[in-house]
């Protein structure tokens, strides 16, 4: 398999998985009981060998990572007995954090690697049907974090970093022939600055070989490319003389670009012609990277807002938007690679864990309703839910905070879009606004900047409730100086984009007060993505958060102290 890959063997087993799906749920949740039973917090729940879904839904909780929490810490601190799995737990994951602000725990297995190149096989035979390539290379901007170890001895770092660092990955990439062009010494440089400069430096290298341009999350796409504005005729000056820029100081990156990077003056005019012909970067990576045959991350979610620039970059490249996970498991699969990316639906793989879901209407009801969440097959069209996941690494009934609607059904087994992480909500009154709701506002807004050539580089927000009444803050950082005029415009209109009718009737009597637009210096956003990186994220698992809560006080501070202009709506009078 690893070796030749067959998409036909791929799908087969893909169709047969989820037309069986309740069956194959059933037999994926006995396993991971099973396998698992002998850990502290299963036998706490007394499922004395009872192994079906109805025995376990009853008797284990669903939970929160704050329910898990001091059991992952037993894990990190060295317990010497099983905790939450049969095996031991020898990885753990640094989930991204970017929602509370400091990275959570979470346990890592070699199963949840098989889970992963799983997902990446099924999406990629899909893909390959609909959208072949021959063999060549990626240009991926993957970023290996920071690694550590814990207390108890245990490496610690990012999901994907323990992903790359596996050799099933290597087989898996070779075998989907999209090898990353850059060397591993550039994947898990101790300073992502470097690493990315390198990337884009063996990407332009192996430019007539790059058949895809992919990372986990769109954000690092963009964020490579608008730093590649910056840097392109340092990238075309090594390429011309075949010695590497003073900037990147790391010995081993330079030992190993030093491998790959020879002095190649007309592949660097060629290059510095193309940039200097391109108006705004339209169409830059086209021209770049002549057989490139799409651009694949996830764009989905919080990623939305970066399509704008993708599509420039992009010119007629196609974009295909990836698969659906998290640190705490993978959940599905894009078997439409031909949708756009707005209409992502993501296939859940009915044997990498056993899903639940919690329907939303019944837990916005009331408070005192015990919420019930329901089976994988049991899910109805056009409901949203919250997803809450069992898998092989130790996570029981855990609620992963992510709001998904279901779109259709393959075979027997949902297609789900995603909606919203639930907890990223700006709520002062009787206004509820989503993560969804401000990108929506902010796109509506950013719209009065296209007239004077600007963009919304990145945008996050606040409820401020050191006013009275409170009032939602929305940081901008735009792409050049807009006008005072504009900017007091941008102001009303993301007021009045809010069409909440808990946020409008609100502002209408004050009970809100006026919604607050402020500009953010040019660079404040890759503040908080070093800040994050420090922390020991990695760039390509960054997302940025898009409400900031008081807890989060490092981003807070980076956002206050970084204000340029500030403007007060006056929308509603
Ligand atoms: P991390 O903590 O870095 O593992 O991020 C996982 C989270 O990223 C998920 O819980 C989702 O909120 C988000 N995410 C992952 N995949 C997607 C996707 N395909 N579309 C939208 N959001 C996603």
């Amino acid at each position: 398999m690893e070796n030749k890959f067959d998409s036909q063997s791929v799908i087969e087993e893909f169709e047969s998985l989820t037309k069986n799906a309740k069956t194959v749920q059933i037999e994926t949740l006995k396993k991971i009981l099973k396998d698992n039973c002998e850990a502290e917090y299963l036998k706490k729940w007394n499922l004395d060998g009872r192994f079906d879904p109805q025995t376990y839904t009853s008797c284990v909780p669903v939970v929160t990572h704050k329910d898990l929490d001091p059991y992952i810490q037993k894990i990190a601190d060295g317990a010497s007995y099983p905790v939450l799995t049969g095996n031991p737990i020898t990885t753990i994951t640094l989930s991204s954090g970017t929602t509370q602000g400091k990275p959570k725990f979470v346990p890592f297995n070699d199963e949840l690697t098989e889970n992963t190149m799983q997902i990446y096989r099924t999406s990629f035979a899909f893909r390959n049907r609909e959208f072949p390539i021959g063999n060549g290379k990626a240009l991926s901007f993957i970023f290996g974090s920071k690694q550590f170890t814990t207390k108890g001895g245990l490496l610690a770092g990012t999901a994907t970093t323990n992903v790359y660092r596996s050799a099933q990955f290597k087989k898996t990439m070779l075998a989907m022939q999209t090898p990353c062009c850059s060397p591993d010494e550039v994947i898990f440089a101790p300073d992502f600055h470097q690493s990315l400069y390198c990337h884009l430096l063996c990407g332009l290298i192996f430019r007539d070989e790059i058949q895809v341009i992919s990372s986990t999350f769109a954000h690092s796409i963009v964020h490579s490319f608008r730093t590649f504005e910056l840097v392109w005729s340092e990238l075309c000056s090594d390429i011309r003389t075949g010695v590497l820029s003073a900037r990147i100081t790391v010995q081993s990156i330079r030992n190993a670009m030093a491998a790959v990077l020879t002095p190649n003056p007309d592949l660097a005019d060629e290059i510095q012609n193309k940039c200097l012909g391109l108006i705004d970067w339209n169409g830059l990576i086209p021209e770049l990277f002549p057989n490139c045959k799409y651009i694949y991350a996830i764009m989905t979610g919080s990623m939305e807002p970066y399509l704008k620039k993708l599509r420039v970059y992009a010119g007629g490249v196609r974009l295909l938007s990836a698969d659906y996970g998290s640190s705490e498991g993978w959940i599905g699969a894009n078997v439409n690679p031909d949708m756009p990316p707005e209409k992502t639906s993501f296939t859940v793989l009915p044997n990498i864990g056993y899903f639940e879901f919690l329907p939303l209407r019944e837990i916005d009801e009331s408070d005192s309703v015990e919420p019930k969440p329901i089976g994988l097959t049991d899910v109805e069209l056009g409901e949203e839910y919250e997803v809450v996941v069992t898998n092989f690494a130790g996570l029981y009934r855990y609620r992963l905070g992510d709001v998904v609607k279901v779109i259709g059904f393959h075979n027997a087994t949902p297609k789900l879009q995603f909606v919203c992480r639930r907890n990223l909500m700006l709520n002062i009154n009787l206004d509820k606004n989503t993560e969804k709701d401000l990108q929506l506002s902010v796109e509506t807004a950013a719209k009065l900047l296209a007239d004077e050539k600007l963009e919304v580089v990145d945008f996050t927000s606040l409820v401020n409730l050191t006013t009275d009444p409170g009032h939602y803050v929305i940081f901008w950082e735009v792409s050049g100086d807009a006008s005072d005029f504009v900017l007091k415009e941008c102001c009303n209109c993301l007021d009045k984009s809010f069409v909440d009718a808990g946020y409008v009737s609100s502002r209408k009597v004050n009970a809100i007060g006026p919604l607050e637009l402020r500009v953010l210096r040019r660079g404040t956003f890759q503040k908080i993505i070093n800040h994050y990186v420090g922390l020991g994220s990695a760039l390509n698992q960054f997302k940025t958060p898009r409400c900031v809560g008081p807890s989060n006080r490092k981003v807070l501070q980076i956002l206050c102290n970084n204000v340029d202009k500030s403007y007060a709506s006056n929308a509603f009078g």
